[in-house]
C-alpha cells in the first residue's frame, strides 16, 4: 500500500477552522448545506466541461447526489458524481484558502471588529468545506477526477493542523467518478446521522439544487399474511371447532431500505408562475444568494420572439455592505444558465448596466450555445437583446415597488438604491424616461416626505412652466436660502437637492415631461413679472450704490445688479447662468482637496 502523506494546512486554514467551529456553534447544521452546495458545484462543473470534452462523461453514471446515514455509528456520507479532484486539487482546495466562499468569509471576519461575529453576518457567506468540522471528529474525502486514473483520500481531524492524503487501494471503495465525503460525527452530534433528520435538513436547505438528491431511507409496505386463528376466540362464538383448522389473514409491515428522492429538481424558473407562491420565490432567493432577508420584490417571466429565455429577478431589501458595489459590479448577482446548465455568474455589466448591478436573479436561455466563453458572450447579439429585456423587466419590478400600497417598501428601496438610480441618470441616457419617475426629492412644500417628479408636476400652478430646484447641503439650509423668498411668496414649489449627486443628475436630465429644470440660484431666474416702470425707478434710486459695491468688490464678483427676486433679504449672491452653482463649487472644492 502506498503510504499516506502528511501535509500542514496553510496557516489561515487552521485559524479559519477555529473561527468557524467557535462562532457558528449555534448553527451547526449549515455543514450539510455547504457540502451539498459543493457537490452541486462539482456536478455543474462536470456538466459544463463535458460540453466541450465529452470524454469526461465516459464513466456513465447519473449526475446526482446521495446521502447515506449510519445512525448506529454516527456516520454521514455525502456522495456526488461530479468533477472530483486530482491529488494536486485536493491540496489546493482543501488545504489552502484559494476558494470563493471561504475566502469571502475570512475577509468578512477580518472586517468585523470583534471576532464574536454576528450570526446574521455569517448567514450571508458560504463558510465552505471546513464547516464539516462543526459536527465531525474526522472527515474523509475520497475523490476521483476524470483527469486522473487514481482515486485519492484526504483525511483531516478537528483541532489538528495537518491532514493526510493517500491513494485509495480498497477495491470495495473505488468509485467511477466524483467525491465521497464521510463525516465521523462528534459524540454530541451523532443525531445528525438519523435518516429523518438528514431528510428534513435536505428539504429545508437544498430544495432548489438542480440535481437530484437522494437520501437513504427506511421504507415499508404492508402485506397480508395468513395466520392461524386464535382458538380462544372461536370458543367465545360458542361454536365447536371440530377438526377444521380455520385460517385468518393479518396485515404486517415489511421494512426495507432504499434511496428516496428528497428534493424538487424542476428549477423554479421553469415552473408555471401561477403555481409558485411568493414564499417559494423568497425561499429560492435566500437559498441561492445566501441572503437572510426577504427580497423587496421579484418578477418571473418568459420572453419570446427573437430571443427566448426565462428569468426570475429580485430587488434585495438592503444594499450590500460597503460602498464598493457600484465601483465593483462583479457581484455574482446574476446566474446564467443555458438549457438548465449553469454557465456563469461572472458578469460585469454584460446583462445589466452597472448601476443596476444590485439586481439579483437567474436567467436561463435556450438560444445561447452551451460551449461559450465569456468573451464570446459579451460580443453576442443575443446577450445584447437579453440585456435590453432584462433591464426593462427590472424597471417594471422597481416601478411595482413604487406603486405598491405599502409606502415603506419604496422608502426602503430609495434609501438603499437611490444612489444607483441617480448614477443611472448619468450613465444611461436611453433610459431617462424610465429612471426619472423613480427619483425622489424633498421640497419647499414637503420637507419630511420626499416626493416624485410626477407629484411635483401634478402640484404645479396652471401658469407654471418650469420645475424649480435649489441645491444645498441640507433641507435646513435650502429652506433658509434667500433665493426661496419670491417663490415661497408666489407659492411655487421648489425641489431641495440635498445629496451631492442630485444636482448633477438633474442637470443631466434637463427636463421632465417637457418641463425644464430651473436652478433658482442662477442669475437669469425669470418668474415672469416684468414691470418696466418700476425697474427704471429702482435703477435710478439704487444704480449708484450698485456701482459703488462693484468697485469695492472688484474682481471678486462678475457684476452687481438690481433685482426683483428678493422679498425680505437685502441682497443675494447668485451664480452665472453657465457657471457652476454655489453647491457645485463646494463639491468641486471638496473633491480637489
Ligand atoms: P467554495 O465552495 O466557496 O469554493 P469550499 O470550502 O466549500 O469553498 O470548497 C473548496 C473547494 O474544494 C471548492 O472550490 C472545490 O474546488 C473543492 N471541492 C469541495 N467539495 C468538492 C466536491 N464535492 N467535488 C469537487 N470539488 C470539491
Ligand atoms: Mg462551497
Amino acid at each position: 500500500n502506498p503510504p499516506s502523506e502528511k501535509y500542514e494546512y496553510q496557516a489561515e486554514v487552521s485559524r479559519l477552522m477555529d473561527l468557524i467551529v467557535n462562532s457558528l456553534y449555534s448553527n451547526k447544521e449549515v455543514f450539510l448545506r455547504e457540502l451539498i452546495s459543493n457537490a452541486s458545484d462539482a456536478l455543474d462543473k462536470l456538466r459544463f466541461l463535458s460540453v466541450t470534452e465529452p470524454e469526461l462523461l465516459r464513466n456513465a453514471v447519473d449526475l446526482d447526489i446521495r446521502i447515506q446515514t449510519d445512525k448506529d455509528n454516527g456516520i454521514v456520507t455525502i456522495m456526488d458524481t461530479g468533477i472530483g479532484m486530482t491529488r494536486e486539487e485536493l491540496v489546493d482546495c482543501l488545504g489552502t484558502i484559494a476558494q470563493s466562499g471561504t475566502a469571502k468569509f475570512l475577509k468578512a471576519l477580518k472586517e468585523s471588529k470583534d471576532a464574536g461575529v454576528d450570526s446574521n453576518l455569517i448567514g450571508q457567506f458560504g463558510v465552505g468545506f471546513y464547516s464539516a468540522f462543526l459536527v465531525s471528529e474526522r472527515v474523509e474525502v475520497s475523490t476521483k477526477s476524470p483527469k486522473s486514473d487514481k482515486q485519492y483520500v484526504w483525511e483531516g481531524e478537528a483541532n489538528s493542523s495537518s491532514y493526510t492524503i493517500r491513494e485509495e487501494t480498497d477495491h470495495a471503495k473505488l468509485i467511477p467518478r466524483g467525491t465521497r465525503v464521510t463525516l465521523y460525527l462528534k459524540r454530541d452530534d451523532k443525531g445528525f446521522a438519523h435518516p429523518e433528520r438528514i431528510q428534513k435538513l435536505v428539504k429545508n436547505y437544498s430544495q432548489f439544487v438542480s440535481f437530484p438528491i437522494y437520501t437513504w431511507q427506511e421504507k415499508g409496505y404492508t402485506k397480508e399474511v395468513e395466520v392461524d386463528e386464535d382458538p380462544s376466540e372461536s370458543k367465545k362464538d360458542g361454536q365447536d371447532d371440530k377438526d377444521v383448522k380455520k385460517k385468518k389473514t393479518k396485515t404486517v409491515v415489511e421494512r426495507y431500505w432504499d434511496w428516496e428522492l428528497t428534493n424538487e429538481t424542476q428549477p423554479i424558473w421553469l415552473r408555471n408562475p401561477k403555481e409558485v407562491t411568493t414564499e417559494d420565490y423568497n425561499d429560492f432567493y435566500k437559498k441561492t444568494f445566501n441572503e437572510y432577508l426577504e427580497p423587496l420584490a421579484s418578477t418571473h417571466f418568459t420572453t419570446e420572439g427573437e430571443v427566448e429565455f426565462r428569468s426570475i429577478l429580485y430587488v434585495p431589501s438592503i444594499a450590500p455592505m460597503g460602498k464598493d458595489d457600484i465601483i465593483n459590479p462583479k457581484t455574482k448577482n446574476i446566474r446564467l444558465y443555458v438549457k438548465r446548465v449553469f454557465i456563469s455568474d461572472d458578469f460585469d455589466g454584460d446583462l445589466f448596466p452597472r448601476y443596476l448591478s444590485f439586481i439579483k436573479g437567474v436567467v436561463d436561455s435556450n438560444d445561447l450555445p452551451l460551449n461559450v466563453s465569456r468573451e464570446i458572450l459579451q460580443e453576442s447579439r443575443i446577450m445584447r437583446i437579453m440585456k435590453k429585456r432584462l433591464v426593462r423587466k427590472a424597471f417594471e419590478m422597481i416601478n411595482g415597488i413604487a406603486m405598491s400600497e405599502n409606502k415603506d417598501d419604496y422608502d426602503k428601496f430609495w434609501e438603499n438604491f437611490g444612489k444607483h438610480i441617480k448614477l443611472g441618470i448619468l450613465d444611461d441616457k436611453d433610459n431617462h424616461k424610465r429612471l426619472a419617475p423613480l427619483l425622489r426629492f424633498f421640497s419647499s412644500q414637503s420637507e419630511d416626505v420626499s416626493i416624485s417628479l410626477d407629484e411635483y408636476v401634478e402640484n404645479m400652478k396652471s401658469e407654471q412652466k418650469n420645475i424649480y430646484y435649489i441645491a444645498a447641503d441640507s433641507v435646513n439650509s435650502a429652506r433658509n436660502t434667500p433665493f426661496l423668498e419670491k417663490l415661497l411668496e408666489k407659492d411655487l414649489e421648489v425641489l431641495f437637492l440635498v445629496d451631492p449627486i442630485d444636482e448633477v443628475a438633474i442637470q443631466n436630465l434637463k427636463e421632465f415631461k417637457d418641463k425644464q429644470f430651473v436652478d433658482i440660484s442662477k442669475e437669469d431666474l425669470d418668474l415672469g413679472e416684468k414691470d418696466e416702470d418700476k425697474e427704471k425707478e429702482m435703477k435710478q434710486e439704487f444704480g449708484q450704490i450698485c456701482d459703488w459695491i462693484k468697485k469695492r468688490l472688484g474682481e471678486k464678483v462678475a457684476g452687481v445688479q438690481i433685482s426683483n427676486r428678493l422679498n425680505v433679504s437685502p441682497c443675494v449672491l447668485v451664480s452665472a447662468k453657465f457657471g457652476w452653482s454655489a453647491n457645485m463649487e463646494r463639491l468641486m472644492k471638496a473633491q480637489t482637496m
